[in-house]
């Protein structure tokens, strides 16, 4: 039988984990807190701005939120930054990028505390990460090993080390933000890691990799990029995918809402319903791993408060 893995369940308990150990800290004097950077007006980092501002909220966290105009300069945006770094009330510091171009990513990053680097963006917390030793592990990656680790303990009954020692671990996608995190994160567990990307499948070698896993990660931003004849009889698949795709009727006619304009719905880059038979267990998408994603920038941030209180 299929396990649909429920990752909202998951996300919740993790929450829960985080408001108890905030109550522990506020005891103590201490609020941990997140600030977002928001340079302009992108729609996608709006989103994500409010969408923090409702977990601190629902964490008991401290946020700030600071926004500057798309004309704001380099140096004024650093000068932010050196003010966060500073400001004791906050833990973490969450740059929402894309900014502006005239504005490097590379000069705003390397100006994180890194003691404050919740999303692991400094280049010395993802060497930290390649050398096993991650402070912070970043979101998406860390929300794809914590799902399986508690798949192993609730549902297969082993220790997570050994679930991931020597398990056959195929990624799809090579981001340095979630495909390139995760292979590390389970390299660092002893999994045989194997790394997929569009490359691969330019050369028409996708199937002869996904085929061998044990635990299939997708992450690529296609939509149907894996189907059943690329999963092995067996296989854990976590799909991270999230794409907005066009409704069709059975007859492939466009379905329309009450305006008249065809209607979308998200899904992952995995059949979804072709592959799960198929599988030992499976994410869904929606209500996936994106459940569980922002509890883990939330865990970094409790931890970076511990670090920056001088607790851990
Ligand atoms: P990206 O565009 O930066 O990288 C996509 C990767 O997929 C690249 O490495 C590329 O080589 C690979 N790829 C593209 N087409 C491919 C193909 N045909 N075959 C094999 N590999 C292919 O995207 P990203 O930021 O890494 O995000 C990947 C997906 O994960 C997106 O759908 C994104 O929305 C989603 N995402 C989800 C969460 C979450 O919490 N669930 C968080 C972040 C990103």
């Amino acid at each position: 039988m299929t396990k649909i893995i429920d990752c909202v369940a998951i996300g919740e308990e993790i929450m829960e984990e985080i408001q108890t150990e905030t109550r522990e800290l506020k005891a103590k004097g201490i609020t941990p807190g997140i600030a977002t950077l928001l340079v302009g007006d992108d729609f996608g980092s709006k989103m994500y701005r409010g969408q923090v501002e409702k977990f601190c909220e629902e964490a008991g966290f401290n946020y700030v939120n600071k926004t500057l105009p798309a004309e704001a300069t380099e140096e004024q945006v650093k000068e932010v930054v050196l003010e966060l770094n500073g400001d004791r009330s906050v833990s973490g510091i969450l740059p929402l990028r894309p900014f502006p171009e005239h504005i490097s990513d590379y000069a705003v990053i390397n100006t994180i505390d890194i003691n404050k680097d919740i999303d692991c963006f400094h280049p010395f917390n993802m060497g930290k990460l390649t050398l096993g030793e991650a402070i912070f592990p970043p979101a998406t990656p860390a929300a794809v090993i914590e799902i399986l680790e508690r798949y192993a303990r609730a549902e297969e009954k082993v220790d997570p080390k050994d679930f991931f020692e020597g398990a056959e671990i195929v990624v799809v996608g090579h981001s340095n933000t979630v495909g390139k995190p995760t292979a590390l994160l389970a390299l660092n567990r002893n999994a045989t890691t194997s790394v997929t990307h569009v490359f691969t499948s330019m050369k028409e070698n996708l199937e002869k990799h996904t085929l061998g896993a044990d635990i299939l990660i997708v992450a690529a931003g296609k939509a149907n990029l894996i189907g059943p004849e690329q999963v092995r009889e067996g296989a854990i698949v976590i799909d991270v995918g999230i794409n907005r795709v066009k409704v069709f009727d059975e007859n492939g006619q466009p379905v329309l809402n009450d305006k008249g304009k065809q209607k979308t719905k998200t899904v992952g880059d995995v059949s979804f319903e072709a592959v799960k038979d198929k599988t030992k267990a499976i994410t869904p998408v929606p209500r996936g791993v994106g459940s569980v994603t922002n509890r883990m920038l939330m865990r970094n941030a409790l931890k970076a408060c511990k670090i920056n209180y001088g607790l851990l």
